[in-house]
């Protein structure tokens, strides 16, 4: 084991702050030292939150998207995508099984879709907020100051809104006609506004180094992030990116886990880019950091055109084969299921 990387373990073990060299040490282990780096990131996971693991069920409710992201399946110029939107009732009753099943925050995502107006999501929130008792994340992606006031007013909890990532270039270059910049303020309009804030990245982006995913993690420590969704790039076919030979496994559990390690406290999902790229992908994720899964509630006909990525789990399964799913990964890495909204324990302090 290197002295530097053993020392940067050394210190997170003590509570302290890690730099920068520190992480991009922490990225470079090789497979012995990944072995210890899991087993710190677990450690660290099983301190601040225990061994429980939230459940968020998500509904893909509009697959429609204005913006033309590199590395995405549902970027406006792939026309051989069949696209579709929920009605607010489909939503309303995905809503109900995801609690019925035993979730306890529903995630409401899309492409950006502007057929869904701010006040028409609201009034859907509001009537969930009534009937069910869940908490509710949003991942809808850019939209005004207003918009983001509105949804919070009717009832939303958190949102999620990666930062994907920290290198300015990389960022517009992958997402043409927006700034990292602007993400970031964003980002800040939604903690202003009272949500608990997620971002994220993903790993194995093309022209991305180990030093950029280092400067990912400072970015969300910096932000304050409460929860970070942190995942491979999985080229599609009907990108620009098909070519990219995208994020590896080991990769992207080092930099869970590295991230578990910098943010002790974050809620950091289980990836279904990382499920999707390895059967044993969430139990891994759980074993080196991870503390939230997502199961899918998307209705099964509409799973295969939410194609953000191919080759995503679960695209033949119900939301109870998911659920199931999710059930079966959290046994198989002895962990049990919470029962409690998984709020971020800043929120959780501060009421
Ligand atoms: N439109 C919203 C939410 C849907 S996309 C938004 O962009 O914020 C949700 C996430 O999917 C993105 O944040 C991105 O990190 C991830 N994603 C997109 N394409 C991907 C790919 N090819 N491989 C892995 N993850 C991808
Ligand atoms: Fe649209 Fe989000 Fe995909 Fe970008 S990542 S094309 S904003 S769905």
């Amino acid at each position: 084991m290197r002295p530097e990387f053993a020392d940067a373990l050394e210190r997170a073990g003590h509570g302290e702050q890690l730099t920068k060299n520190d992480l991009i040490t922490l990225l470079n282990a090789d497979k012995d030292e990944s072995r210890t780096l899991f087993e710190a990131a677990d450690q660290a996971r099983a301190n601040t939150l225990g061994d429980e693991v939230h459940f968020r069920g998500i509904i893909e409710f509009s697959n429609h998207c204005m913006k033309n992201c590199l590395y995405c399946g549902l970027r406006r110029d792939n026309q051989k995508l069949a696209r579709y939107r929920l009605k607010p009732e489909e939503i309303i009753e995905g809503a109900r099984e995801t609690a019925r099943l035993g979730c306890r925050t529903l995630v409401l995502q899309s492409g950006e879709d502007c057929y869904y107006s701010a006040d028409m999501l609201g009034e859907l929130i509001v009537k969930i907020k009534e009937e069910l008792d869940l908490a509710i994340t949003l991942s809808l992606g850019d939209r005004t100051k207003k918009d983001y006031g509105l949804l919070k007013k009717a009832g939303a909890d958190r949102y999620l809104l990666k930062h994907e990532t920290c290198d300015a270039d990389l960022f517009s270059y992958l997402r043409p006609g927006t700034r990292l910049e602007e993400r970031l303020e964003r980002q800040v309009w939604l903690r202003e506004t009272g949500y608990q804030v997620g971002s994220g990245n993903m790993v194995g982006l093309p022209g991305q180094s180990l030093e950029t995913l280092a400067g990912d993690i400072i970015l969300m420590r910096e932000m304050g992030i409460e929860m970070a969704g942190i995942g491979p790039f999985i080229p599609g076919k009907q990108t620009p990116l098909a070519k990219a030979s995208g994020g590896s496994l080991e990769l992207s559990m080092k930099t869970l886990a590295a991230t578990r390690l910098a943010m002790p406290g974050a809620h950091l999902p289980t990836t279904t880019s990382i499920a999707s790229i390895h059967p044993q992908g969430r139990v891994k994720a759980l074993q080196c950091g991870a503390n939230v899964i997502m199961p899918n509630m998307t209705p099964r006909q509409y799973r295969a055109s939410y194609m953000i990525y191919p080759g995503k789990l679960g695209l033949q399964d119900t939301p109870e084969d998911s659920y199931k799913r999710a059930v079966k990964a959290v046994n198989d890495a002895c962990r049990t299921i919470s029962r409690g909204h998984g709020h971020s324990l800043k929120y959780e302090k501060a009421v």
